[in-house]
């Protein structure tokens, strides 16, 4: 080799050095800072098509069911029809050879250096030759040898990947996981297990967050207490199993009904839910009587009410204004003796402190 071309490829090598860091880097400041699962599949596939030589990268999951199929739940730089049109299993069938499902199968990493000549490839051949693929890598996402999900990076290239490249991938294959599976245990952390809507802890982490913003916003900002009427004699009634499943019906009517970006509805305590509307005041008694009447609509049978012969709920509200900075303390005070005060009314109806 004489010196020119020793130069000429040690500068390749170090420009490609120096792209692989760069996108590792992308990549991770996609991880730490996505907010859901879906923000990783996603950012990370356009990262990748974006910034790096790849014209496809997509996500699959395994479905349980009997065939067995890998759904794609997440893609960047695919073209129209090709995920669609491409029937692909986990499963040792004729859909389950490739390297996705065989990324699934073995838990190692499918390395498709040439589409024509991978004889796994057969199935998918005439279609991948169709939008110019070449070459593919499967990275099975895995944590203690269990794949949550595979990536996938297609190249229009054959003998794209090289010991290098793969290397990198395997790394941010395993970056990908924990991201994933970190968020997965926060989620799991902050979700009440009985309804599936945040818990107490999300709710006062958030309600914190949220109270800041409106400070810093100036904006209202209120807080609904919603406590179901009677439920301890419903659950003497029905017994306690109905009153889990009414306590399900009626976190998944409100979490339904609130559904504007940054409301959010939690499980407070035993039968009582609390509802953060940022950026809300005189619209929130409007909101807090939907509520109500929702859960009244549901006509959930209570023949030990007092007040009504289906199960209902009394909300207290509370808004508090920029200028009078309450604590979160005060304000959750506040929106209780609303409810406490609707309760005295004869409850199925709303207050607002
Ligand atoms: P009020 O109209 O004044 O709110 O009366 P109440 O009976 O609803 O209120 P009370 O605080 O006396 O009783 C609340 C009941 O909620 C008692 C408790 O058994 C029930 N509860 C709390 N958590 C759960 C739960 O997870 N599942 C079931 N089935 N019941 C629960
Ligand atoms: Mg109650
Ligand atoms: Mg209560």
């Amino acid at each position: 080799m004489n010196k020119n071309t020793f130069h000429s490829n040690l500068k390749l090598s170090l420009e490609r050095a120096n792209a692989s860091l760069f996108l590792i880097i992308k990549c991770h400041e996609t991880i730490m800072r996505a907010q859901n699962e879906e923000e990783i599949y996603k950012r990370i596939c356009r990262v990748l098509v974006d910034q790096s030589q790849y014209k496809l990268a997509w996500i699959g999951i395994a479905k349980h069911d009997n065939k067995k199929t890998v759904i794609p739940i997440a893609h960047a730089g695919f073209k129209e029809g090709y995920l669609e049109e491409s029937t692909i299993h986990w499963k040792n069938d004729k859909f389950g050879h490739g390297p996705t499902g065989l990324a699934f199968r073995t838990k190692h990493t499918q390395i498709n250096q040439n589409l024509l000549e991978n004889p796994n490839y057969k199935t998918w051949r005439k279609r991948a030759v169709k939008y110019g693929y070449n070459s593919t890598i499967s990275l099975p996402c895995k944590i203690n040898e269990h794949v949550l999900f595979v990536f996938n990076l297609y190249s229009d290239e054959p003998y794209a990947f090289d010991k290098q490249e793969v290397e990198i991938l395997e790394t941010l294959a395993k970056d990908m996981a924990y991201g994933v599976h970190n968020l997965r245990i926060m989620e799991e952390r902050n979700t009440d297990k009985l309804t599936g809507i945040p818990n107490r802890r999300y709710f006062d982490e958030i309600f914190l967050k949220e109270l800041k913003r409106a400070v810093r916003d100036l904006t209202p900002i209120t807080l609904l207490m919603v406590d179901i009427d009677y439920f301890k004699a419903f659950n003497d009634c029905y017994g306690h199993i109905a009153g889990d499943d009414c306590l399900q019906k009626i976190a998944k009517t409100l979490h339904g009904l609130v559904s504007r970006p940054g409301d959010v509805v939690a499980r407070y305590g035993g039968e009582e839910f609390a509802i953060i509307l940022p950026n809300t005041d005189i619209k929130a008694i409007s909101l807090a009587e939907e509520c109500r009447s929702a859960i009244e609509k549901l006509q959930i049978p209570h023949k030990c009410s007092k007040v009504s012969k289906n199960v209902t709920v009394s909300v207290g509200i509370k808004t508090s204004y920029q200028e009078q900075k309450l604590s979160p303390r005060k304000i959750i005070l506040e929106a209780d003796k609303a409810l406490y005060k609707a309760k005295e009314l004869g409850r199925n109806r709303t207050i607002q402190h």
